[in-house]
């Protein structure tokens, strides 16, 4: 397996007993032929034990909570008026509108979930330079369904021992019952994941009626379908291979770390050498040197990964803590001090071999640099949404004819204009132009009112689009001439402007 390779060296170099990742340290120090394994191994079905402790405990209550955000959500209402669908998070794809709670956000306004996804982005480093992978380990979907499909095989077929025994075993009636019951379960999970998918797309009651009804359309039954089988192959069957091989993190994440990031380490400088619980007490009480590691694999048996934290950081580790919990129980049984693996830093397993102090520093420049963008890009977001308007107005000038003359002298430009009304009101504007002296705004198919001004009716939450006509009749000829168009709320006067052009005919 490939290793995250300054860890990697760091811990080479000082951990006795380590011939993988010494041979690994040699290979990059150049001293090796590299050897850098097959590509792919073919899986070996991993039978993780269940274990009790915190980090299991903060593992059910994040995976309750997640889970429940997941199906719950699309079932939550927010009342927007009587022109706006009343649910709380929805993408709708006709209207092409994202509504989340009091946000609506337009198709113009996309950069809003690029800032998202920018300060996801920041999040998630910030997580990793503070505490290694704990997006992986607590909070990943492909971690979460995983935990839950875990869950329900342990239920159904039994813990490590029992379900190994009976899979190893000649497989009888009741065998096949057990994992037909697993299936079947699993399927339901991978069956309401993908129906709650879809409900962020449509009215959740009302789809769920359809769909129960089979009236719902073709394309929710087509993703429930797409969706079952993906969470019923990545969760009941691929599991630690997603993270292994599908998932681009592990690799970003190995070049983003550094020696002082949190990670679930075996603290081999207080482990090794290892010997049996019985023999190390010999030792010790001989004034031997013994550690506290007593080879007992509880730390590889919990696993969900499959992997042996004690060789060193490994990409398949998602550092879910579990191995903690299970060593620490080990430790307690020994009464030996718990934390043998532990989140810790290598600089700290340096330091104490060199009879120092552990020193943690949570404060420094990659972090101080993550937490400040995260502030600027989380301020911009913030006073843009705040103070965003709810009225838009764009123009486009036609192209050909870029101007026109009329049989009277004067000369016609065309427009479209576009009056965008963010409001769940309708509401009426009063049209106007500012130009050359002489010019004159026409609504195609309106007539203005007395003091010469179009208004135009725009709908609650819409989009309307006119052909406009500027009209310039001066006393001298333009060349080309920049105008202001602008729309006021006949009630609030609230104005949205845009600027473009007027073309004379001496250009052409
Ligand atoms: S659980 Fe602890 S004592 Fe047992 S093998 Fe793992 S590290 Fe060693
Ligand atoms: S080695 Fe430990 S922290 Fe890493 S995935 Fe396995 S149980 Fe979780």
């Amino acid at each position: 397996m490939t290793v995250p390779a300054a860890a990697m060296l760091d811990q080479a170099a000082e951990a006795p007993g380590l011939a993988r990742l010494v041979a690994a340290a040699e290979k990059e120090a150049g001293g090796a032929p590299p050897d850098d394994g097959p590509l792919y191994t073919p899986r070996r079905k991993i039978y993780p034990q269940s274990v009790h402790g915190t980090f299991r405990r903060i593992k059910w209550a994040l995976l309750i909570v997640t889970l429940g955000i997941y199906y719950v959500t699309p079932f939550l209402r927010w009342d927007r008026g009587p022109n706006a669908p009343h649910q709380a998070v929805l993408i709708d794809f006709p209207t092409r509108r994202f509504y989340f709670f009091f946000v609506e956000i337009w198709p113009q306004e996309i950069y809003y979930i690029t800032g998202l996804l920018i300060l996801a982005a920041l999040v998630l480093f910030l997580s990793n330079a503070v505490a290694g992978r704990v997006w992986c380990g607590y909070l990943c979907p492909q971690t979460v369904w995983t935990d839950l499909y875990l869950s329900i095989e342990r239920w159904v077929e039994g813990d490590r021992r029992e379900h190994m025994q009976r899979d190893g075993r000649k497989w009888t009636a009741d065998t096949y019952a057990r994992k037909a019951v697993k299936h079947f379960l699993w399927l339901m999970v991978a069956w309401w994941t993908g129906g709650a998918w879809v409900l962020y797309f449509a009215d959740a009651p009302t789809l769920v009626k359809d769909l129960a009804t089979g009236q719902a359309p073709f394309v929710a039954y087509a993703f429930i379908g797409i969706l079952t089988f993906t969470t019923y192959t990545l969760a009941g069957h691929m599991r630690e291979q997603v993270c292994l091989y599908m998932c681009p993190w592990p690799r970003i994440q190995a070049a983003l770390t550094d020696e002082y990031a949190l990670n679930v380490t075996y603290r081999y400088d207080r482990g090794e050498p290892r010997y049996s619980a019985k023999k190390a007490e010999q030792l010790r009480k001989a004034g031997q040197p013994a550690g506290d590691c007593v080879d007992c694999l509880q730390c590889v048996y919990t696993c969900p990964q499959g992997t042996d934290i004690r060789q060193g950081p490994d990409l398949a580790c998602i550092e879910c803590g579990l191995c903690i919990d299970a060593c620490d129980a080990v430790m307690k049984k020994l009464g030996r001090p718990t934390g043998l693996i532990a989140y810790d830093t290598s600089v700290n397993i340096k330091r104490r071999q060199e009879g120092k102090p552990a020193f943690f520093k949570i404060v420094r420049g990659r972090t101080l640099l993550y937490a400040g963008l995260i502030a600027v890009v989380g301020s911009f977001m913030l006073y843009t949404l705040a103070t965003r308007h709810d009225l838009a107005l764009a123009a486009i000038h036609d192209r050909n004819p870029l101007a026109v003359l009329l049989k009277d002298g004067s000369v016609r430009n065309g427009y479209t204009l576009r009056i965008i009304n963010k409001r769940l009101q309708q509401r009426d504007f009063a049209l106007s132009i500012d130009g050359p002296p002489g010019t004159r705004l026409d609504i195609v198919g309106m007539v203005a009112r007395e003091d010469g001004k179009p208004v135009v009716a725009v709908g609650p939450d819409q989009t309307r689009e006119l052909r406009a006509t500027v009209t310039h009749k001066g006393s001298e000829a333009i060349t080309m001439a920049p105008i202001t168009f602008i729309a006021t709320d006949i009630k609030s006067g609230e104005r949205a402007t845009t600027a473009d052009h007027f073309h004379g005919l001496e250009e052409h």
